[in-house]
């Protein structure tokens, strides 16, 4: 027994398609290997990267016992897009898919959950790079009492910081993330939603 797959249009055995209740015959329409196709073509476009990586953090904080995160997924799409993400995907999308550069979101503080002012957008190897010198050498931040500036999204200065570690304390945005903007280590422009830079 057997059917035409409505995708490859190959006439394939019945066992290569998956069981679908709601059909006549008891199977889907499009065959096993079409479907995994599609699917592996999803989760290379910039939704369906996003979408994986919000299933994966999901799965990651239950298994670490730690809360769900602290977004939605479109609340992290918009995060992403606001954060470097578009250049990123297309340096992926241009290297032909390299496991290396494909876009992964991390944690600033490994020891805490996924909220919107704990992860920043990294390449799939920088996050395993990153991984690996934490274990390591422990979080390394630099602490350096430079003045720092908050401006809004369109520029406007808000506030000069004595430090980080006082910007960070005043805004409840996490220091590392402030510091990587200041000093051009991050894919991110903004931390928190606003642009940081040296005030001096
Ligand atoms: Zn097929």
């Amino acid at each position: 027994m057997g059917k035409v797959c409505k995708a490859c249009t190959v006439f394939k055995d019945l066992c290569e398609f998956s069981k679908g209740p709601t059909n006549k015959d008891g199977y889907v329409t499009t065959c096993k290997s079409c479907i995994s196709k599609r699917n592996k073509e999803y989760w290379r476009t910039p939704l369906g990267r996003l979408s994986q990586i919000y299933t994966a953090q999901v799965q990651v904080s239950k298994a670490r016992k730690h809360p769900q995160p602290a977004y939605s997924k479109n609340a992290l799409v918009d995060w992403a897009y606001l954060n470097g993400y578009s250049q990123l995907h297309s340096a992926w999308a241009q290297s032909k898919y390299e496991k290396d550069l494909c876009p992964s979101v991390d944690r600033l503080d490994p020891t805490i959950g996924y909220s919107l002012t704990n992860i920043r957008i990294v390449t799939w190897k920088d996050n395993n790079d990153k991984a690996y010198s934490d274990r390591k050498h422990c979080v390394h931040i630099t602490t350096q009492n430079r003045k720092v500036r908050q401006c809004s999204l369109d520029g406007k200065e808000i506030a000069v910081f004595g430090s980080i570690a006082n910007a960070a304390r005043s805004t409840g945005i996490t220091r590392i993330n402030i510091n990587d903007v200041c000093r051009g280590k991050s894919h991110c422009k903004t931390a928190g939603g606003y642009i940081w830079q040296y005030a001096d």
